[in-house]
């Protein structure tokens, strides 16, 4: 897993599948994603890596369900006094309540999805308690107050967090990016045209930087870039 610095406050933490961001606000760290099961010590390295101790870890935010965001969640919610977020409507997939719902896959992702399955560790996500569920609208406690952008399509609870004060989109899977760099709809839908509409839901907000699961961050602009791609996918 790499490292990488996107602002003095945001590190991308690039996984193989499944992405996770950190994000550092003077009174403690939030983490956005968990990655697969297994992630914890790399996630863990990575933020001693940067100066900081596991306890400093306020909240970590899940943008989905799905077991490469949620991987490692039970083990980062025992590092200390962390918060777990997500949407009300993932929430007993996350706690384990309920099966995780399978996507409606056009033609071309099955191929794709037996190659990600296939990649994937066998283990199963240990389920997390959900402290917080959340819902449209609500705003979370990082980064100069993170709102909470219902996104749901790719499954019934995702979301995206959008900072206006800093201009930073995490799009959990609602939005991708290829190997090639381009901006994209996220695959792998629960209701493919639901996440298509919450894509333009996205692509309306004023984002410089986009974060997804899958994919590079947009680092400049990414509202254009967003704009462009959901008409796109709308198209
Ligand atoms: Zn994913
Ligand atoms: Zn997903």
């Amino acid at each position: 897993m790499d490292v990488i610095e996107l602002t003095p406050r945001l590190h991308f933490l690039r996984f193989p599948i499944g992405h996770a961001y950190l994000w550092q606000d003077p009174g403690g760290l939030t983490l956005v994603d968990s990655g697969v099961p297994g992630s914890g010590p790399a996630i863990a390295g990575a933020i001693r890596g940067l100066g900081h101790r596991l306890g400093d870890l306020r909240r970590l935010v899940l943008t989905h369900c799905h077991g490469d965001h949620v991987g490692a969640a039970a083990e980062v919610a025992s590092w200390g006094p962390v918060e777990v977020c997500a949407h009300r409507a993932d929430a007993p997939f996350i706690h384990g309540e309920a099966e995780v719902p399978p996507p409606v896959l056009a033609g071309w992702e099955r191929e794709l999805l037996d190659q990600v399955t296939r990649r994937m560790p066998a283990e199963r996500p240990a389920p997390v308690r959900v402290d917080r569920p959340v819902e449209d609208g609500d705003v979370l406690g990082f980064g100069g107050g993170a709102r909470v952008v219902a996104a749901p399509g790719h499954t019934p609870g995702s979301v995206g967090i959008f900072l206006p004060e800093h201009g930073v989109l995490f799009a959990g899977d609602s939005v991708a990016s290829s190997s090639a760099g381009d901006v994209i709809l996220g695959v792998f839908n629960v209701d493919p045209a639901q996440a298509a509409a919450s894509f333009e839901r996205l692509a309306a907000l004023d984002v410089e930087i986009a974060c997804f699961g899958h994919g590079e961050p947009v680092t400049e602009n990414a509202a254009a870039r967003l704009r462009a791609a959901a008409e796109r996918a709308a198209g």
